[in-house]
């Protein structure tokens, strides 16, 4: 049976989903939605379409409209909104879901993690003076900039539209390094004594969780 698939992407995961269905059925019409946040995305087989839906009942308008048959959701673990819209879509469109979520990155021997459950208890937990990595996307940096005394190197993909409101900071653009050898030259660079991140899970941001492990860096690390 021929489908018309709507994957909710902005992974890494979610275009390899759209690869291989386009792969293994060419009578397929295979979409893949972003929420138009990164300026130059990398291409993605088969439709691509841009922006956000206006809410649930935007994304189920636009699944009727397209006479989606299947809602795949890709997103990112910490795209919490996108995911809940998803699941009321589905119901309102009565379109099939499939959640395909990374699962967490497990804590390995040799890791030194300080586990934390939000933006605030890691900003508490950096010590004093230290030089962090931050590794989180723009909206989430404004919460770091009570820590005066620390220095931030903030890893981002496309330069922000305005200056970051951190005191002391610098800014490396671009995606995280692909191997382990580059996250370490980073992390030593530029003296980097702890990293903050979230708990992603997948492969493209690990490079840097087994680099600190390399080095005996601590990682303040988000969960879910
Ligand atoms: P979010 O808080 O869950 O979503 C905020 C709003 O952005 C949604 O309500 C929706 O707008 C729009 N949106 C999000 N994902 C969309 C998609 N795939 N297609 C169309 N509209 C989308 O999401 P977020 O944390 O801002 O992340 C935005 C996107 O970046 C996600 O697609 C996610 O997969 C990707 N991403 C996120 C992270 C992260 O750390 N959060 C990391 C890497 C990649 P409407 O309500 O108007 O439809």
């Amino acid at each position: 049976m021929t489908e018309t698939v709507l994957i909710l992407g902005g992974t890494r995961e979610a275009a390899q989903i759209a690869a291989e269905f386009v792969r293994d059925h060419p009578d397929w019409r295979v979409i893949t939605s972003l929420a138009g946040r990164t300026k130059e995305p990398k291409p993605i087989v088969g439709e691509v379409r841009s922006g956000g839906f206006g809410g649930a009942e935007g994304l189920a308008d636009y699944l009727r409209a397209e006479g989606v048959t299947r809602l795949v959701d890709a997103t990112h673990p910490f795209a919490r909104q996108i995911s809940r819209n998803a699941k009321q879509a589905a119901q309102i469109a009565g379109v099939r879901l499939e959640t395909r979520m990374r699962p967490p990155w497990k804590n390995q021997a040799g890791d030194h993690w300080i586990e934390v459950a939000s933006l605030e208890e890691a900003c508490d937990a950096i010590p004093p003076h230290a030089r962090v990595l931050l590794a989180l996307g723009s909206q989430h940096i404004a919460l770091f900039a009570s820590r005066k005394d620390v220095h931030f190197c903030v890893r981002m993909v496309d330069p922000p539209e305005i200056p970051l409101p951190l005191p002391d900071h610098e800014l490396i653009i671009g995606l995280p390094g692909r191997t382990v050898d580059e996250e370490a030259a980073l992390l030593t660079d530029h003296a980097i004594s702890h990293i903050v991140c979230r708990n992603s899970g997948g492969d493209g941001a690990y490079s840097k969780i087994e680099a600190a492990r390399r080095l005996a860096v601590p990682v303040i690390m988000i969960g879910r």
